[in-house]
């Protein structure tokens, strides 16, 4: 819900998420709020009761728009209703596993001071934020939120291993990814990477991984210690009867 819908349907109209959408994966509607307000000039927002800057997006019509989008869903589907909003939970891989995980999500996206609210309180199920900084308007972080969740869900992508190994959701940054050329200005390709010996290159590529994540995330390392531990040799087993024990005297 929006009042700019062609920022929504233009930037998720290409590429991977264009393409689910064109396959059926995921269905994006990108709803104009002015389209519901009620009044002769389809003015959808007004001055701050108490004063101050800016303008505020009035209750009517979105609420309107909502019981619009909100009608359209089937019974018995579940549905998250989020405001994108600076106050709100900080957006990250765990809270877009989460969405994926119903079957609709409806997204308010504010604009010029906010919105009023009554409406929020009448309607929104949560708030979520993209980061600590403040922008113009909800569509950009709507469309974050649109690609990220999408992307878990089920056929977007080829396979699940291609976010399960990425970086956070493996639990740490990903190890650097080359392609041909084999030399580019100088820069030349690991050499380990052309060796064709898998596990060589998978320990090199978790190497590398660890090697980044202490250098940039080292909060990731400390969730994950596993993970580093996993790159530690092995204590070799004793051989059975073998070694310098004693024989038991029992
Ligand atoms: N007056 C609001 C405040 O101080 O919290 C900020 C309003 S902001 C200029 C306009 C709209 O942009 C918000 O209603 C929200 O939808 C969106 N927005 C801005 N920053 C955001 C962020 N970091 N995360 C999510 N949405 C954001």
């Amino acid at each position: 819900m929006t009042l700019f819908p062609e920022m929504i349907t233009s930037t998720l109209g290409e590429s991977i998420i264009g393409r689910a959408q064109e396959h059926g994966l995921i269905t994006l509607a990108a709803h104009n709020i002015r389209d519901y307000a009620d009044n002769k000039h389809r003015k959808v927002d007004d001055t701050p009761y108490g004063g101050g800057v800016g303008m505020v997006m009035a209750c009517q019509p979105i609420y309107d728009c909502y019981q619009a989008v909100r009608s359209a869903i089937p019974e018995g589907e579940s549905v998250r209703v989020i405001y994108m909003s600076p106050k709100g939970r900080r957006f990250d891989h765990s809270v877009a596993t989460e969405l994926a995980g119903y079957d609709n999500v409806i997204i308010l996206c504010g604009h010029y001071e906010g919105v009023d609210q009554r409406v929020l309180d009448e309607i929104i199920d949560e708030d979520i934020s993209i980061g600590d900084y403040v922008l113009t308007g909800g569509e950009l972080p709507a469309c974050i939120i649109v690609d990220a969740v999408s992307r878990l869900k089920e056929g977007v992508l080829s396979s699940s291993e291609c976010y399960e190994g990425e970086s956070i959701a493996s639990g740490i940054l990903e190890y650097p990814q080359y392609t041909k050329p084999r030399v580019f200005l100088g820069r030349e390709v690991p050499e380990i990477l052309l060796s064709g010996d898998h596990a060589k290159i998978d320990r090199y590529r978790l190497e590398c991984a660890v090697d980044l994540t202490r250098e940039r995330r080292p909060d990731l390392l400390l969730l994950h210690p596993e993970i580093e531990e996993s790159l530690k040799p092995k204590p070799k087993k004793r051989k059975r009867g073998g070694g310098s024990g004693k024989a038991s005297d029992n």
